[in-house]
């Protein structure tokens, strides 16, 4: 069924100059503006060159117009396509003429929200396109497009089928009360559960791939001053963004350079030297370190190895978020004269290295890949969000109570209860049960003219 709504139009490529732009008209009067620009209807799914005609016949471009008649199009409505020059006030005058038709300009994410209501994409098909868009390395635009091509959304439909079918069978059990002594005997129940809550731990295991993969961890280098911070964000970023000098204080601000680790997005944050200062500026600057520590996943404590570890070190480990893991980074190693080396432990690990020598640097590379426990092989990752994953865990916990209820208290409904709330869990990932708060606030964070 195709939803009746009004008619949008916005340019679909991105503002600036370049040699083509397009702008995209979806509505029921997609077919009407055609008329009118065009001077006719382009048959449906071909290219026809022509010019664009303004209202007062003043001819403001000519390109390639696509007309696709519904339901053949991207949002499931008549669409109209024009691909004009691509500069903004030729662009911009092409929309002022369409909406002189009627039509009014479409919020960001509309087309994509049209499609998604349309049926012709699933919710978590229509955020791939964002995450396609935004997709900071190839990796991620390859997890991207999987997520798009409906890898993630067959996994979760697939678990969602084998919960219903669990589910006809133990309410149709609860609806003959005399057969359900057996049916709570019955290892089809516990094996079938044992099964969904197997699957669900999988397919988590890989949506958090696809989680960081878009988001990336962030990595916040704090210590005392002229220990190498600035250095070793130089270093791992490949270009001197950050002041190195062996003044000490010289940083006073923070500082964030994005990096990618074999398709992990890192960013990396430089931040003030912690220590005792009367300087108003240093303050601030420690008090905007302090913000940035709060909010990392993993800290790296840089000291300078020829000191070795100062008393002022063993008050920051013990200042930091008990929450986030640290690391302490024993920079200068060409001068202490020590080896490169990586010692991983649950609570703190070290990496002994040189950021300028750049010794040991891959060493602390691949430690942060295996602190935030990221594979680089794309073979089995999609794209995903935390909201995904947030729901991949409701459904869990469902299931593991639903379990419960049925192992300890026999308790049928409630194990069916349960069954029905982890299946309206995995539903908010594709979108097939979703809040209209919920859509607004996905596609409101789209680009206009997706
Ligand atoms: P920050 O204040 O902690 O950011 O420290 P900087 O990165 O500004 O470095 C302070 C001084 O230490 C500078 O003179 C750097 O050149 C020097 N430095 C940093 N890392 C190394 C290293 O690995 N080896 C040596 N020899 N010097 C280093």
């Amino acid at each position: 069924m195709i939803i009746d709504a009004d008619t949008i139009v916005a340019i679909a490529t991105p503002p600036g100059k370049g040699g083509v732009g397009i702008v995209r008209v979806s509505g029921s009067q997609a077919a009407e503006i055609a008329n009118k620009i065009l001077g006719k209807l382009p048959a449906s799914r071909q290219a026809c060159f022509s010019k664009f005609v303004h209202s007062d016949g003043c001819v403001i471009d000519e390109g390639i117009a696509l007309y696709f008649k519904s339901p053949n199009s991207f949002t499931g409505e008549d669409v109209l396509e024009l691909q004009g020059h691509g500069g903004p006030v030729v662009l911009d005058l092409i929309v002022k003429s369409i909406l002189q038709h009627g039509p009014r300009i479409a919020q960001p994410g509309e087309f994509s929200q049209r499609a998604f209501l349309n049926n012709k994409l699933d919710l978590a098909q229509a955020e791939a396109i964002a995450d396609l868009i935004d997709a900071g390395s190839e990796h991620a635009a390859i997890a991207a497009q999987k997520s798009l091509q409906g890898v993630f959304s067959a996994q979760i439909n697939e678990l969602v089928e084998h919960l219903t079918e669990l589910r006809i069978y133990v309410e149709a059990a609860i609806d003959f009360p005399d057969e359900e002594v057996d049916f709570l005997s019955d290892d089809k129940v516990t094996l079938s559960l044992a099964a969904i809550s197997k699957k669900i731990k999988q397919i988590k295991k890989q949506a958090q791939q696809g989680c960081l993969m878009r988001e990336g961890m962030t990595v916040v280098l704090a210590g005392q001053p002229n220990v190498g911070k600035s250095s070793l964000l130089n270093c791992l970023s490949g270009k001197d963004s950050a002041i190195v000098t062996a003044v000490p204080g010289t940083t006073r601000d923070v500082l964030i350079n994005e990096i990618n680790i074999d398709g992990l997005p890192v960013h990396i944050v430089d931040t003030a030297g912690l220590h005792e200062s009367d300087d108003i500026v240093e303050q601030e600057g420690m008090r905007r370190a302090w913000e940035q520590i709060e909010n990392a996943d993993q800290i790296l404590l840089v000291i300078d190895d020829v000191l070795g570890v100062r008393a002022n070190d063993h008050a920051l480990l013990s200042s930091f978020p008990k929450s986030i893991p640290v690391t302490i980074i024993h920079n200068k190693i060409d001068l202490s004269k020590k080896q490169e080396k990586l010692i991983e432990r649950d609570d703190i690990s070290a990496i002994y290295l040189s950021a300028t020598q750049e010794i040991g640097i891959d060493k602390l590379r691949q430690h942060l890949k295996n602190i935030i426990g990221f594979k680089s092989d794309t073979e089995s990752v999609f794209t995903a969000r935390r909201r995904h994953l947030d729901a991949l865990e409701s459904a869990s916990d469902y299931i593991e109570s639903g379990s419960n209820q049925l192992q300890v208290y026999q308790a049928g409904e409630l194990l069916a209860e349960d069954l029905r709330q982890a299946q309206r869990a995995l539903s908010e990932i594709t979108g097939e049960i979703t809040a209209d708060d919920l859509l607004g606030k996905i596609f409101s964070s789209f680009c206009i003219g997706k």
